[in-house]
């Protein structure tokens, strides 16, 4: 509405209107002419009036239709009219002027005063009602401003009520306000220079700072999280949302500290436990693990592990390697309490370190005043344990963070100790494993045969050399009871000395055992344990044997030696007697036997002598070639001088033989052996027959007789040294049992053969096959 004011006058006439202007120009309106009701009512259509002069006599629509219409709309009701007549003075037109709502009716002409005055009077009322309009405006303005202004109050008590931080912001993004909340928090000046770069943590700036720009730019709502620093240095993570309003942005940031440390908590258990489970050197796990847990979950990280019964440092973990240095002077004192609170499975938890709880540490004086430095504010202590047994432990130490540590915590650092002390009972459990799978394998690898027999008396090991040593193998005694597997074990069980525990020491015993019908002597010794008894053994038959073999060798040479020194001494003595005259015969038979006792002592002691020698392998061959029926004969001739009176031995030579390649010497030696041996095993007398035949490339010597024979099992065994078959002498035939060792001996170095076809009863025929010569 503009402020001065206008009149609308209308009449048809031009000069009427004329007229009118030149009365009404003096007043301090605006004149608008209408030459018709139409055209005055297109006029109030826009504009307002503070009053319309309207002819009443008008061609088409006359003044009072015109007012009537103006009377009927809503905006135009109260504009007041009035009429100018020339014509209609009467009191009915008068009267219907003034109910189609005139306020006046004037007749022309008029009192140009009077009409003025008139017309002043409607334009002070429409300036009075202007100027209430702005009033009321204004009024509502400010009525409108306090509204406001009590609402904004409410609104902000509203904002600094709420825990969260609120703020608000210009469509540039410059803050505008910041509740009290984030003063207090955030302990940043109230001037209005803080800028979020200052308090929200450097790590997450770049994050936060491009997701403002984006919101800012799209108008889109913000939602970022980032850390803020708080008024004592220390860092806590929010929730920032902002939401784009008509004129600006408002925003809130809510503390999500728990939420993310939970979070972080879990996330750290699942990656340390990966960690942990990906590889079985513990120690190295654990370190890694101690790296990991700061700062996420801790500002220091200590892994301390038994090791021989006394706690020892793994790892220790912290940001700063300054601060890791100084903290190495407390280790000592540490690992003491630690000890102490592994004592139990159960975690301690001490929430605020005071100077009470350093006191507890016994640190000296320059350990306290370290111990200070770090400021430490909370720790938890948690056994490593697995199975009942406490390995170690973890324990995690908050202090720049200022961190509190509640039971939330401990219950992580009880978790983390789980998988831990998991990992470390794997890695203990797969070490014994593969120590035992060694052990496995080198008990297979061992010479000796080792056994298990568990408390029932059931073979639970049986190795390869048991199996080598008894012939039987594994899968025959496995879960079956040792009694089933070894002949007689209720007997020989009680022989074999076991030891009580491991490591004590027994000697072995060595005892007969017998194996499918085959008998070994087993020297054996046993350990108790927990499970049952281990056995190890070993295969001593053939030194049995040789042993036994050694014994009877001293019994059958003592005897053998004894028989003709006795006889020399006899004789010797009778010669020597004073008192009895000798018959010279008998003094004559008396020196025989001297001189052939000697001879058979000779023998013996050449034998001896031989046996040692092949032996130590010092008795060289010469090989040649020699004459086999010369050889041959000679052997015989010499045996014919001592021949007993029931043999008769003959020698069976071809026209033409080839000459032998041999050690002439040793040859005769081993004819010599093989016809006297004949001759002493055939003690009922009989024939004996040397006979030399060309063979195959081979030179043919066999002495056979039809003396005592021996048994095919012996065959063999008869040419090992010292080995007889009567050492008992039942038959009363004496030796050494060196004889045919020699003689093998002799004929191998001769690249030469030696066996024997014999039947017990029925004689014996010693074969030497010995290379011919090419030439013959
Ligand atoms: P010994 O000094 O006992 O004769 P040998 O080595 O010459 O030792 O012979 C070993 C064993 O072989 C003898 O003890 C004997 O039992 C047996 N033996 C050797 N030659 C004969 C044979 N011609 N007839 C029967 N048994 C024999």
């Amino acid at each position: 509405m503009s402020d001065r004011a206008k009149l609308l006058l209308v009449d048809d006439r031009p000069e009427n209107l004329l007229a009118l202007e030149a009365i009404l120009e003096p007043l301090d309106a605006d004149l608008v002419r209408a030459a018709s009701g139409e055209e005055a009512l297109r006029r109030l259509l826009h504009e307002e009036f503070a009053a319309i002069l309207l002819d009443v006599q008008m061609p088409g629509m006359d003044g009072f239709q015109t007012a009537e219409l103006i009377k009927q709309r809503e905006r135009t009701r109260h504009v007041p009219i009035l009429f100018l007549t020339a014509i209609s003075k009467d009191a009915e037109h008068v009267f219907r002027g003034y109910s189609a709502g005139a306020v006046d009716y004037l007749m022309k002409p008029f009192e140009p005063l009077i009409l003025r005055a008139k017309v002043a009077v409607f334009i002070e009322l429409w300036q009075k009602t202007v100027e209430i309009r702005r009033r009321d405006a204004l009024l509502a303005e400010q009525e409108l401003a306090t509204v406001e202004r009590e609402s904004e109050l409410r609104y902000r008590s509203l904002a600094d009520a709420v825990p969260q931080i609120v703020w608000t912001a210009g469509a540039d993004g410059v803050v505008s306000y910041r509740n009290e909340r984030w003063y207090e928090l955030t302990g940043l000046p109230r001037d209005g220079t803080s800028v979020w770069q200052d308090f929200v943590h450097p790590d997450d700036a770049a994050a936060t700072g491009a997701a403002w720009e984006e919101a800012l730019r799209t108008r889109t709502p913000l939602d970022a999280e980032y850390r803020i620093r708080l008024a004592d240095g220390t860092y806590r993570w929010f929730l920032g949302r902002a939401l784009p309003t008509a004129d600006g942005w408002v925003g809130t940031s809510t503390d999500i500290e728990d939420r993310k440390l939970a979070e972080e908590r879990q996330a750290f258990i699942a990656e340390a436990g990966w960690v942990l489970g990906s590889s079985l050197d513990y120690e190295q796990t654990l370190a890694d693990v101690a790296r990991l847990a700061v700062p996420r979950v801790a500002d220091w990280c200590a892994v301390d592990i038994f090791v021989d019964g006394r706690l020892q440092r793994l790892a220790l973990e912290h940001a700063d390697p300054v601060k890791l240095a100084l903290a190495r002077e407390l280790e000592e004192p540490m690992l003491s309490a630690v000890a102490v609170a592994t004592r139990t499975t159960e975690p301690v938890l001490v929430k605020e370190i005071g100077e009470r709880e350093l006191a507890a540490f016994r640190f000296d004086e320059n350990q306290l005043e370290i111990a200070r430095a770090l400021a430490p504010r909370s720790y938890v202590t948690v056994p490593l344990a697995a199975r009942g047994e406490v390995f170690g432990s973890v324990t995690l130490v908050t202090a720049e963070s200022g961190r509190v540590y509640g039971d939330e915590d401990a219950a992580i650092a009880q978790e983390l100790a789980r998988h831990a002390a998991a990992a470390i009972d794997n890695a203990r459990l797969y070490a014994e494993a593969e120590r035992r799978s060694r052990a496995a394998r080198a008990l297979e690898a061992v010479g000796d045969g080792v056994v298990l027999v568990d408390r029932n008396g059931v073979i639970r090991l049986w190795n390869t050399a048991a199996t080598t040593i008894t012939g039987v193998s594994e899968a025959e005694t496995l879960g079956r009871p040792i009694e089933d597997v070894i002949h007689g074990w209720a007997e020989i069980a009680p022989l074999i000395p076991v030891a009580s525990q491991p490591g004590q020491p027994v000697r072995a015993e060595t005892v007969p055992v017998e194996f499918g019908g085959r008998e070994l002597w087993i020297s054996g010794s046993g350990v108790g344990f927990e499970e049952g008894t281990v056995y190890a053994f070993r295969d001593l038959t053939e030194e049995k044997a040789l042993e036994e073999m050694k014994a009877d060798f001293v019994a059958t040479v003592s005897h053998e030696l004894r028989t003709p020194l006795a006889a020399i001494y006899g004789s010797a003595q009778t010669i020597r007697r004073t008192d009895i005259e000798l018959d010279p015969e008998i003094r004559e038979q008396l020196l025989g036997v001297i001189a052939s006792e000697s001879d058979r002592l000779g023998t013996i002691v050449n034998d001896l002598l031989v046996a040692g020698r092949l032996d130590a392998d010092r008795l060289p061959v010469t090989v040649e070639q020699c004459d086999p029926a010369e050889l041959a004969a000679t052997v015989v001739e010499s045996a014919r001088t001592h021949l007993p009176e029931n043999v008769v031995l003959d020698l069976d030579v071809p026209e033409r033989i080839p000459s032998v390649v041999a050690d002439p010497g040793q040859l005769h030696q081993v004819l010599v052996n093989l016809v006297d041996n004949a001759i002493k095993y055939s003690p009922e007398g009989g024939p004996v027959v040397l006979s030399v035949a060309n063979g195959d490339g081979a030179i043919r010597f066999s002495i056979a007789d039809t003396g005592l024979g021996i048994p095919a099992s012996e065959h063999r065994r008869i040419f090992e040294k010292f080995y007889r078959l009567d050492p008992a002498m039942t038959r009363g035939i004496g030796g050494t049992g060196l004889g045919l060792y020699i003689c093998r001996e002799l004929v191998r170095r001769m690249d030469g053969k030696i066996w024997v076809e014999s039947k017990p009863g029925e004689g014996s025929t010693f074969f030497v096959d010995l290379p011919a010569a090419h030439d013959a």
